[in-house]
């Protein structure tokens, strides 16, 4: 929709907002890295603990250096093997595991609120991981709760197409009957819009 969009009408948005079904790392990894486009997208997250302990938020990712500090300063590695290869050193692509050694869990004074039942803490990183923490910092960012207002606006209409104008499901076949089925319902709402706009547009030449 983004590339016929652009290609269409010449226009290409810089951020995007949409619900979390389209908060597939792929997706936003495609959104971020190959069309620069900011995602106001909500992911899908089972990284936050509720029991307490230590979250994958608590750790510090270093991109130059692959590897996780913990909030004890220790670091967490894919491996601590000293390859003569240095190729079998490079960051594996898909997931990856990130951990400490035993040795240094055993001994720290927040193991029981980081690994209370393993001998060490594992973390899991995502192939486009860093397309997700950019996403998570779009979250945050305090034009947030406007993009995600834009997106309610956007679905009431469809929502009042499926509910008040009756486009629950579709009486034409086909892709032209479906667009034009589709495009007719899109007018009569626009039309409605119109109607209650003009008499604030009546009011204001009076006042004039
Ligand atoms: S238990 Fe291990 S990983 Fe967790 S905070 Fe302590 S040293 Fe870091």
């Amino acid at each position: 929709m983004i590339d016929r969009t652009e290609e269409r009408f010449g226009i290409k948005p810089d951020w995007l907002v949409a619900d979390t079904a389209y908060g597939s790392a792929e997706n936003l990894a495609w959104l971020t890295k190959k069309r620069s486009i900011i995602p106001f997208i909500p992911l899908i997250d089972k990284s936050e603990r509720k029991d307490g302990t230590f979250s994958r938020s608590n750790f510090e990712w270093d991109e130059d250096n692959d590897r996780y500090t913990c909030p004890e300063g220790q670091h967490l590695l894919q491996s601590r093997r000293n390859y003569s290869d240095p190729r079998r050193k490079e960051p594996k692509t898909g997931r990856r595991r990130y951990r400490a050694t035993k040795a240094i869990c055993d001994a720290c004074p927040s193991k029981s609120k980081c690994c209370p039942n393993t001998n060490t803490r594992f973390i899991g990183r995502e192939e486009h991981e860093d397309a997700r923490d950019f996403a998570r910092l779009a979250a945050k960012s305090p034009f947030n709760p406007k993009a995600q207002a834009k997106r309610k606006k956007v679905e009431m209409l469809f929502a009042h197409l499926k509910r008040i104008l009756g486009l629950g499901r579709f009486r034409l076949r086909g892709p032209c009957g479906v667009r034009d089925e589709f495009t007719l319902a899109a007018i009569a709402q626009n039309l409605r819009k119109f109607a209650r706009l003009r008499p604030k547009a009546a009011e204001t030449s009076i006042t004039i």
